[in-house]
């Protein structure tokens, strides 16, 4: 799960992570409430949406061509702003073409930026460690840092019976090229960011950029955090937080039933229970010549009302031209499953053809309910079968 940026600073600054001052909004009147109590004489005015790029972003609707992240020198300016983002599509290198609606923004102090730094925690699979990763190339995407000039950033693993120690924070420090107070102060950030990750349960805390002041302070401008789905249940305040305005809809509906779906670019539409055997599907799928529309885990205890919320979510997307239904009874029944199917396709109405290949316990039950509904559901004897069908049957449909 991931959350907007004006969200990361606040909890981040509860840990001691030093931000700079700013407040939420939803209209242009309180942008300028906002701007009034935060005092000038400079405000950056922030698009909050969950996409980054927005400095370098574009609005569909802006002759200008100004960006999602503007610096500006007057209370009025911030709510003219803030009125040219609200309630207008933002486009940044993350959103895709389609681009987001921007529904809050964020006014914060304007920041003196003497050096735009990077500093990004996450979870590195090979060494099973929490890692940081910190660059002098902070302000850009740190994908492009990373292929472009990798000797650029540097990275430390930390060991989790330790936490974070004085050596890994002034290693980073002297990377970065910190001196004087700048040492401790980033010894500070560091440790608080890590406090914040592990007791978050994060996937990822990046500050890009990390300033350093013409003051020489330093300060996270920008923030991202995403969070450990799995472990979301342990941090209620945390999921208070979801926006789910700015999710995919068909993923939200999969969450609700406990589905496992991920949209993918095909026509073909997969239901399969377990992940492996939904894997191996969409290789067969493939290698009879089909596209696959989509992964999708019903998982071991699917009932009627999750085939049937499984069959709508497949078919909410347009590209869908032809289902394959591919479930192997072991602890679940292949007849309940197979009342699923033909409830399922009832109540959607099912307009493209679909293929059902079930096995195991009361297959032959399974196979007799099909057959018998009078629904024109292509039985399939094993995978290969399946596969082979289903994409003949999408083909002659075309
Ligand atoms: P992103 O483009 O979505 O990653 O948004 P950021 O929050 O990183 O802002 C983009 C850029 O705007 C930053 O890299 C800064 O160069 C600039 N920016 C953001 N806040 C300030 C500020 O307070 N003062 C100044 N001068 N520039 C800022
Ligand atoms: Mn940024």
């Amino acid at each position: 799960m991931n959350i907007h940026e004006y969200q990361a600073k606040g909890l981040l600054k509860k840990y001691g992570v030093a931000v700079p001052r700013g407040g939420v909004a939803y209209t242009p009147q309180e942008a300028e409430t906002v701007a009034r109590e935060l005092g000038g004489p400079v405000w950056v005015v922030k698009s909050q949406i969950h996409a980054g790029g927005r400095g370098a972003g574009r609005f569909k609707d802006n002759p200008e061509g100004k960006g999602g992240v503007r610096v500006v020198k007057s209370i009025e300016e911030v709510g003219k702003n803030a009125g040219e983002m609200l309630g207008h599509v933002l486009v940044t290198k993350q959103t895709g073409a389609e681009g987001r609606e921007v529904k809050r923004i964020y006014v914060e102090e304007g920041a003196d930026i003497k050096r735009e730094l990077y500093l990004g925690l996450l979870i590195d699979r090979a060494t099973g460690r929490v890692t940081i990763m910190a660059s002098t190339e902070g302000g850009m995407e740190i994908e492009e840092v990373a292929h472009n000039t990798p000797e650029k950033i540097i990275k430390v693993a930390v060991d989790p019976a330790t936490g974070v120690q004085g050596f890994h924070t002034r290693k980073i420090a002297f990377a970065l090229g910190l001196e004087g107070k700048q040492v401790g102060a980033a010894a500070k950030f560091i440790t608080a960011a890590y406090q914040a990750f592990i007791d978050l349960d994060c996937a990822i805390v990046e500050i890009n950029p990390l300033i350093v002041t013409g003051a020489g302070d330093i300060l996270a401008l920008d923030a991202k955090m995403s969070f450990d789905d799995n472990a979301l249940f342990r941090h209620k305040d945390v999921e208070e937080l979801r926006d789910e305005a700015e999710e995919d809809p068909a993923e939200i509906e999969a969450a609700k039933h406990s589905l496992n779906y991920v949209k993918l670019d095909g026509n073909i539409g997969c239901m399969v229970n377990g992940a492996g055997l939904a894997m191996a599907t969409m290789d067969i799928i493939k290698l009879y010549g089909g596209e696959p529309a989509n992964f999708l885990d019903v998982g071991g205890g699917a009932t009627k009302e999750r085939v049937t919320a499984a069959f709508k979510l497949i078919l909410s997307d347009p590209n869908v031209e032809g289902i394959l239904v591919n479930i192997f009874g072991g602890i679940m029944r292949c007849d309940v499953i197979a009342e699923g199917v033909v409830a399922a396709a009832r109540e959607v109405h099912l307009h493209v053809p679909l293929v059902v290949r079930l096995e195991g316990t009361n297959v032959e039950l399974g196979k007799k309910i099909l057959s018998e509904s009078g629904l024109p559901i292509l039985s399939a004897d094993n995978l290969a079968d399946a596969a082979d069908k289903v994409v003949k049957a999408v083909k002659e449909a075309a």
